[in-house]
């Protein structure tokens, strides 16, 4: 291995060289080496100039995660920026690939920056619950202006090299960092004084302009950042770039970070961000397993799912045919697509000609004959085995003999669908959500047949369609849908026994998720659950069944859980539906009382706990971590309380133990009953995290 810093010399202008693969991220090493090598530079008379690069294919992309929670080793980051940013002759920052984070924040002290055209920059510590800690929430609002710069640093959104000229975070933008980086340095050589963007002060006089600037934006944030600790901070940092001098803003900055560190959200944020990186690996499943080249692509149904499917496919540049059995909804399914894309562009966030490239790549068709030519073909038919079935079967004559053939379904028997086929090592499960387009979860389900290179092909297409795969089991609902039937069970359970369905949702959303159990059933249509138990042959009728049979089907009947005024989605509470429990109370013998938020939360989410855990035990999925991936991912729960899992860990399996006991011989009720894997571990003093089966 060679060095991971080394100095260049032409002539007059030193680079300084690091490569530190695979993303140069600043581990001790990194820095140590930087300032060693601009120790010797200062006092190198024939250096005029000093340009700072990276080698491989990225400039700095961030701290090393690996070092947090530990004490940093000198030279901390800070200090280093401090040394460049005081360097006697000018350094010039040469950046490719992202500077993200630490990497920013060092390009940020350096005197100039200049960058290829494809560079990304961005702070993405939000991200992990905490704040750019080494100036950045300090320097890049002197640079960029207040606004943007708290944008940048409250969201962790990248941006491109364009955006970075506009606002000034770059000086220029150059074709290449081989002799372009050398023409500008001569160029700069001579200027005096060195521009040092801590001494900028004209972007930060905007605050006095308008005096509401921060609590305008706090407030433009406040539904997406409800809940994190970070932003606010972030906020009060810059609030603070202006208020106080450099160094006091510094010391704010410092204060922030260190409490930030310490608190829970971030530890819970931190721990996601290694959950979603391990749910990648598959034990028994290589990483060299060959995959499935994909070149294009076909979706059966046009419906709510196939449409947001043949959209991602649409949105990573595969072509896409999309197969319907009648002209009027494949019709309907196009116009929605293209509406979705055309709403999205008035929003600013596809161009004209975008629109039209991705609603080209997507090709409609009633002949099943069409999905020919490819490499994965994707059922999102309606929700019935004898269907599901009927159509595998014919996908062996027309399908290429190595597509892979994914169903979507969100509860049915994998095992039993790919017994359709001549080829069940080909078939699997790949469960989307609704919206399809948007919703980050894929659940992989590998059947008992399904190949490990169909597999390792799900999670590649997965991932190029941007999405988080997570590979399940077999079982009715796989992990997600699973755990959410117990918590919508012991939600009708709860209207029995008293609460309103606006107390149900207020205790979940104040946990932090964006709704409750009865809002979202009202948004998906109450009839789709009600189909689907009579589909079971389930007889008893329980609320959301009553409300369908009464007309009210959700926001589309603009009556479900609640009342909707025409045009409108904000839920109200309806005295009909107070009336309509209270009946059907009344038929059951329960007596009504009121639930404090404390029991309907802790009702809620511990029989989802106790399913998790019978999960684990089934060996349906391969880790706690994964569980709390996907209901990070697939159902919005907050990623600043980790997951499910990792909650339970966070409060006690033996508390969770004992109320789980006392509410199984209070009500006799099986899924009350501790799963053995809970009492195990709660004897045990264990945790859920890191536990492997046997
Ligand atoms: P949908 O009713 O909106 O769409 C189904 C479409 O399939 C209809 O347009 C129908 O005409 C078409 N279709 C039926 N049989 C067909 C056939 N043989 N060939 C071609 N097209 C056919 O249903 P949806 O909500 O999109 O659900 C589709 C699948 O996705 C189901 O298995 C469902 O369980 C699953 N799913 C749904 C959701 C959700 O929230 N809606 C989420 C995840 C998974």
């Amino acid at each position: 291995m060679g060095l991971v810093v080394s100095t260049l010399r032409q002539g007059e202008i030193a680079t300084i060289l690091v490569d530190s693969p695979p993303v140069n991220a600043l581990g001790f090493a990194v820095r140590d080496g930087i300032a060693s090598a601009l120790a010797a530079l200062e006092r190198d008379e024939a250096v005029e100039v000093v340009i700072l690069r990276c080698a491989g294919r990225t400039f700095f992309a961030g701290a090393d995660i690996t070092e947090f929670g530990k004490p940093m080793r000198e030279p901390d980051l800070r200090r280093v920026i401090e040394h460049i940013e005081a360097f006697p002759k000018p350094i010039i920052a040469a950046i490719h690939g992202t500077a993200l984070g630490g990497g920013l924040e060092i390009a940020l002290g350096c005197h100039y920056r200049i960058a290829v055209a494809s560079a990304q920059f961005g702070l993405p510590e939000v991200k992990l619950g905490i704040l750019p800690g080494a100036g950045g929430t300090q320097r890049l609002p002197r640079l960029m202006g207040l606004k943007p710069a708290l944008e940048v640093m409250v969201s962790g959104d990248f941006f491109g090299a364009d955006r970075a000229l506009a606002t000034g975070v770059i000086d220029r933008i150059v074709p290449e960092l081989d002799d372009a980086p050398l023409a500008f340095a001569r160029s700069i050589a001579a200027v005096r004084p060195l521009p040092i963007v801590s001494r900028y002060d004209e972007k930060l006089r905007e605050a006095k302009a308008v005096p509401s600037l921060f609590d305008d934006f706090a407030a433009s944030v406040a539904r997406k950042t409800r809940g994190f600790p970070a932003p606010a901070r972030i906020i009060d940092c810059v609030k603070a770039a202006v208020t106080l001098d450099f160094a006091g803003g510094m010391k704010r900055e410092r204060e922030g970070l260190i409490e930030l560190m310490a608190s829970p959200e971030s530890i819970a944020q931190r721990y996601f961000f290694f959950a979603e990186r391990e749910a990648a690996k598959i034990p028994d499943i290589a990483a060299d397993t060959p995959v499935q080249k994909i070149t294009r692509a076909a979706v059966i149904g046009a419906g709510t799912m196939g449409g947001g499917i043949a959209m991602n496919c649409a949105n990573a540049g595969i072509p896409v045919t999309l197969i319907e059995t009648t002209q009027d909804a494949l019709d309907r399914g196009l116009q929605i697509i293209r509406g979705n894309y055309e709403a999205t562009a008035r929003r600013g966030g596809l161009t004209a000609e975008e629109v039209e490239t991705r609603v080209g790549l997507i090709t409609g068709s009633l002949k099943l004959e069409d999905i020919a030519s490819a490499d994965i073909v994707t059922e999102a038919v309606f929700e019935e085995m004898g269907i599901k079935k009927e159509l595998f079967a014919k996908l062996d004559a027309f399908a290429r003999p190595d597509a892979i053939l994914a169903s979507n379904t969100s509860t049915l028997d994998v095992n039993e669908i790919a017994s359709a086929t001549a080829k069940p090592e080909r078939v699997l499960g790949m469960h989307y959500f609704s919206p399809a387009n948007v919703m980050k979860l894929v659940e992989v389900v590998r059947g008992g047949k399904t190949s490990k290179s169909a597999v390792a092909s799900a999670f590649a297409i997965s991932r190029r369609l941007k999405k988080v795969p997570v590979q399940t089991g077999v079982c009715y609902g796989f992990v997600g849908n699973r755990m959410l039937h117990r918590r919508t069970h012991e939600s009708e359970m709860l209207l029995l026994e008293g609460a309103a369905p606006a107390e149900i949702d207020k205790a979940i959303f104040d946990f932090g998720f964006p709704m409750g159990p009865c809002a979202m059933g009202d948004l998906a249509g109450l009839d789709v659950g009600y189909r689907i138990r009579r589909g079971l042959g389930v007889v008893e009728k329980n609320i959301a069944d009553r409300l369908v049979e009464a007309g009210r089907m959700g926001q589309k009947t603009n009556a479900g859980y609640y009342h909707y005024e025409p045009g409108s989605r904000a839920p109200l509470p309806d005295p009909a539906v107070d009336a309509l429990i209270d009946e059907v109370a009344r038929e059951r013998g329960i007596n009504r009382r009121h639930i404090p938020g404390d029991e309907i939360l802790e009702r809620l989410l511990y029989p989802m706990i106790n399913e998790g855990a019978r999960i684990l035990e089934e060996g349906i999925a391969l880790r706690a971590s994964d569980v709390d991936v996907v209901w990070v991912y697939g159902y919005g729960w907050p990623v600043y309380r980790g997951g499910p899992m990792y909650w339970a860990d966070s409060i006690g399996l033996q508390k969770i133990r004992d109320r789980l006991a006392a509410l199984y011989d209070e009500t006799g009720r099986e899924h009350w009953k501790p799963a053995a894997l809970i009492e195990q571990l709660a004897a045990e003093g264990g945790r859920f995290a890191g536990w492997k089966p046997g």
